[in-house]
């Protein structure tokens, strides 16, 4: 009876035990232990700072390491995610490249539709006579060759060298090491020949020894340096060529829109144990002789930790959060980097919703992505206007993207018009001092390139037109906290990018910069490595890409 009762107890007290931690789980979620010593803590919620930190939930026991995102906006997601206006559902972001290793080893579960026909279009106005030639891109390496070779055989040969070289070159990255030591160094000189010799060109200067002539093809490669908002003449090679191969191995949507994405983020976030605290900004980043103890947020609370992972513009947390002059003790270098790295230009975005009467699928619109542009030396032109500071598109010289994202997630059809490269310009002071400017500025360059778009794609576009939500450098300077308003991180610049980028590991111990350049993919690969430099080489041994022997 009295080892009855005394075995009672014993369960009695286990259950009591098992209650009070589910208790204090729950009150854990809904409130964050500030006091408790973090493993790491990640500074952002965008989809570096969500795949930094589920990496390292997925990789320690969180309950002895526990991580934590603090985000200063009241949802995750930063650049990627989706907004309603009216009933309408309009996403930020328009293609995913092949991501899904990533996902895979993360757990991360999401319903993506694969652009399988084309994911991009061309669409090529002579500006003069205002003719239009259609070049459509598809999926898949092998059939992009032979189609390209077939329409353009006066070219064939060259194309076919460029395109299984610049393959080759980009297999070389998976031999790649993040931090190799000198002698990983000195094999690379005979595991990636090609990077060795190419890798700091830029993509024209590498382009053009293979002697490509035909206009059309020229602007389909330089299609490719586009998406990451440099022209090819400035884009590094390796930059242009690793976009081009991740979308042609596959693009990607998400089904139910890029919020989607950041949901499932969130969901296997939690799942492995992750705190998360939002609407609450990071001002300061503590260091203590050297190292990295933690951070300060606004309205001066402390928050410790050892690992501290920043994924906002590394121009403001090395120059405001930390200061570069403790920077500058350690590594004069790095210091300079900062100063010296160049950030990605900004973007305006127009979201169109538009009434039930439109067919947008019969005009071929359920493909990624379309560029209409007046080819040539377009893009490079109106980058140079832009780093002067102006905003150099005509009708007779122009450059941007049109997207359908609701042919993906259904609902009501809509489409966003991008355009790229912009800069910050009188933007974000006409938004704060002059609001009525602002939205009669906004109005007019709007409907300049609604006007482009009817002319040259969607015909009568603006009748079916009910609402329109417009998104300017402002707007992204706002939510991201770029003084730059950049979209794509650093720029890829050949001098801004892979072994003279600024470094992901700070001279301050325990701090890490994941910030890598443009887009998803380059996103989360930052932070995979970052992790991967934490746990000395458990997750990618090291290597710059998840699987090293593909
Ligand atoms: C219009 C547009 C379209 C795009 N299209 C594509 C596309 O089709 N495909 C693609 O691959 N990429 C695309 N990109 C690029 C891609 O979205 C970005 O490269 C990526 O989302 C950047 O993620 P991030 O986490 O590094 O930065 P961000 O998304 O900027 O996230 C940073 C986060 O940090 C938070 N934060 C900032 N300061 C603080 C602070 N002091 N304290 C706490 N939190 C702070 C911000 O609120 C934000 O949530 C697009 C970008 C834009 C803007």
């Amino acid at each position: 009876m009295g080892g009855f009762s005394a075995h009672t107890h014993k369960l009695e007290n286990i259950f009591i035990q098992l209650i009070l931690q589910r208790y204090y789980k729950v009150v854990k979620m809904s409130q964050i232990d500030k006091k408790e010593k973090k493993g790491l803590i990640v500074i952002g919620g965008g989809i570096t700072g969500l795949t930094s930190a589920v990496t390292w939930a997925r990789f320690h026991d969180t309950k002895k390491d526990p991580v934590l995102i603090i985000e200063k906006e009241p949802k995750t997601g930063g650049f990627v995610t989706s907004y309603t206006r009216e009933g309408y559902l309009f996403d930020t972001s328009q293609i995913i490249p092949n991501c899904n290793d990533m996902f895979e080893l993360l757990g991360i579960k999401i319903d993506l539709k694969r652009f399988k026909g084309y994911y991009t279009r061309i669409f090529l106005v002579n500006p003069e006579t205002e003719e239009v030639t259609k070049i459509e891109l598809p999926s898949g390496v092998e059939v992009f060759k032979k189609k390209l070779m077939k329409e353009y055989p006066e070219n064939a040969k060259e194309i076919e060298k460029f395109l299984d070289h610049s393959r080759a070159m980009f297999l070389e990255l998976f031999k790649l090491k993040t931090e190799p030591s000198f002698i990983e160094l000195l094999k690379t000189i005979v595991s990636c020949p090609k990077i060795v010799k190419h890798g700091s060109k830029t993509f024209k200067n590498y382009f053009d020894q293979f002697g490509i002539t035909n206009p059309e093809v020229v602007e389909i490669f330089d299609a490719f340096a586009a998406f990451s908002g440099l022209p090819g003449d400035r884009a590094a090679a390796l930059m242009t060529l690793g976009a081009m191969n991740s979308v042609l191995d596959n693009a990607y949507r998400p089904t139910k829109g890029f919020i989607e994405l950041t949901k499932q983020f969130e969901k296997r976030y939690k799942e492995l144990g992750g705190e998360l605290l939002l609407k609450t900004k990071v001002e300061k980043i503590l260091v203590e002789n050297g190292e990295v103890k933690g951070v300060q947020l606004e309205g001066g609370e402390k928050i410790y930790s050892d690992f501290v992972i920043t994924t906002i513009d590394p121009k403001v947390a090395m120059k405001e959060m930390v200061g570069l002059d403790k920077i500058r003790e350690l590594d004069e270098k790095f210091a300079e980097k900062v100063e010296q790295a160049k950030m990605s230009p900004s973007s305006l975005n127009v979201a169109l919703g538009l009434d039930d009467e439109i067919d947008l699928a019969s005009l071929g619109m359920d493909c990624g992505y379309n560029v209409v542009t007046t080819g040539g030396e377009s893009f490079s032109r109106l980058f140079d206007e832009y780093e002067k500071g102006n905003m150099a598109f005509t009708e007779k010289q122009f450059h941007m993207g049109v997207i359908c994202p609701s042919l993906t997630t259904g609902g009501k059809p809509n489409i966003t018009i991008r355009v790229v490269p912009v800069g910050l310009g009188d933007w974000m002071e006409l938004r704060e001092n002059n609001l009525e400017e602002y939205n009669r500025k906004k109005e007019e360059v709007s409907n300049f390139f609604i006007d482009l778009v009817e002319k040259y794609l969607i015909p009568d576009l603006k009748k079916h037109i009910l609402i329109k939500d417009i998104s300017t450098p402002a707007t992204y300077a706002r939510y991201s906290g770029s003084p730059t308003a950049s979209i794509y991180g650093m720029a890829p610049f050949s001098d801004n990018f892979g072994r003279t980028r600024l470094k992901m590991r700070t001279p301050i111990k325990g701090l890490f910069q994941p910030l890598f350049s443009h887009g998803i993919f380059g996103c989360m690969l930052g932070a995979l490595q970052v992790n991967d430099m934490i746990l000395e080489r458990k997750i990618l041994g090291g290597n710059a890409r998840l699987k090293p022997d593909k």
